[in-house]
């Protein structure tokens, strides 16, 4: 089985290789990921899939099969950062460009596709391809379920348990790695506004100093990670933005802080929240200022069912080799909307290595140099054909 599945995807390759390169030529941002999805639609055809396409705007769900089944999910989406590679197929679009390596990721599932289609007969339980729009920063993944991606809405096929895979150039290419339970944070943000009194700068005495009251505020606030979570407990507060006044002999009313929060157990969010409020107005009033928060709720943790989870390694190890499944010893803080997907199936999320050896300067996510890197198509695709092939079991 493995052997004419690998043979399958050799055969398939140089055809990946040219779609990636022509959907990085061709990035958009998210709910705008038209050529994508035509493409996409293109190779379904090409592969005699069924699929529906304009879900949640822009995404495309294809199957296989009816009843309980798998789903492999590719996010389509690129970014807002100006592409500075000299590359062949470097980006036609300005100021959009694949920098998170989604064009890999949207190729390596159309592979699957067409692999796991010429198997058809051979497959132990029907499969979706879910194709969705907007992850950088909408939340695609939320309004493909709400349209019914992982059910009978979308095709005939009920998703019980679901993968994704994401491009890591920290690892070698050919390596995958993830962890059960916990791998990737909650991103929340918020805006905190301190109120204070304007005037003349000459005559302080008739101010009150938002400025100073809000650098206060930025180091009282770096305590509020310790006073919440338990070590080793990982979580991020950081202020990223700060702004107040625009000139030399006046002290503004307002100062406005920026932020954002991670952190890896759902409640926390809540904690850090309210004490992050309670520090605000606690610095204001001594300041004789007020403090006003708004939090913006983001993706949720990323947790991996452990189940999914087991088969994410036997699958990475039947498709890659028993040495390439790497199992992480901690979550890495960044965020990913595939974690909405666990609240809905079994789901598992790895990251799949990107890292060329002969390219010690090759450049990280959302970076302007970045490009995925083609060798890794392959172990993409047979990864996700494997996975297809795993009935997950719950002892
Ligand atoms: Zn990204
Ligand atoms: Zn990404």
């Amino acid at each position: 089985m493995n052997e004419l599945m690998n043979q399958r995807v050799n055969e398939l390759t140089d055809h990946l290789v040219a779609i990636r390169h022509d959907l990085h030529a061709h990035p958009q941002l998210a709910y705008k990921e038209t050529y994508v999805a035509e493409v996409v639609c293109g190779e379904l055809d090409r592969a005699g899939i069924a699929y529906q396409s304009g879900v949640a705007t822009t995404g495309v769900v294809g199957w296989i099969g009816e009843g309980e089944g798998v789903a492999l999910r590719a996010d389509m989406d690129a970014l807002p950062i100006a592409e500075q590679n000299d590359l062949p197929y470097v980006s036609q679009h300005p100021g959009c460009m694949h920098a998170c390596g989604h064009d890999g990721h949207t190729t390596m599932l159309i592979g699957a596709a067409h692999v796991l289609a010429a198997m058809r007969d051979e497959l132990p339980q029907p499969v979706k391809f879910i194709f969705q729009p907007a992850e950088e920063v909408e939340g695609g993944a939320q309004r493909m379920i709400e349209a019914g991606a992982l059910d009978e809405r979308i095709g005939p096929v009920k998703v019980t348990s679901i993968y994704g895979l994401h491009g890591a150039p920290q690892a070698p290419v050919g390596t995958v790695a993830g962890r059960a339970g916990a791998m990737m944070a909650a991103t929340d943000h918020f805006d905190i506004r301190i109120a204070g009194k304007g005037g003349h700068a000459a005559f302080p005495h008739e101010t009150i100093d938002p400025i100073a009251c809000a650098a206060q505020l930025v180091t009282d606030l770096q305590s509020v990670v310790s006073q919440v979570v338990e070590p080793p407990e990982p979580a991020v507060l950081a202020i990223t933005s700060f702004h107040a006044g625009n000139n030399y002999n006046v002290t503004p009313a307002e100062a406005a802080l920026r932020g954002t929060a991670r952190y890896v157990r759902d409640d926390a969010g809540a904690q850090l929240r309210q004490r992050l409020i309670d520090t605000a107005d606690r610095t204001a009033v001594a300041a004789g200022c007020r403090a006003e928060v708004k939090w913006h709720s983001g993706y949720p943790v990323l947790n991996n069912d452990p189940a999914a989870f087991a088969v994410m390694n036997a699958a990475a190890r039947a498709a890659l080799g028993g040495e390439k499944f790497v199992e992480m010893p901690a979550p890495v803080m960044a965020a990913e909307d595939f974690a909405y997907y666990g609240h809905h199936a079994r789901a598992c999320f790895a990251f799949l290595g990107l890292r060329d050896p002969d390219r010690p300067d090759q450049a990280d996510l959302h970076s302007p140099h970045f490009d995925f890197n083609d060798a890794a198509i392959s172990h993409g695709v047979k990864l996700l054909c494997r996975l297809a092939m795993e009935i997950v079991c719950d002892k």
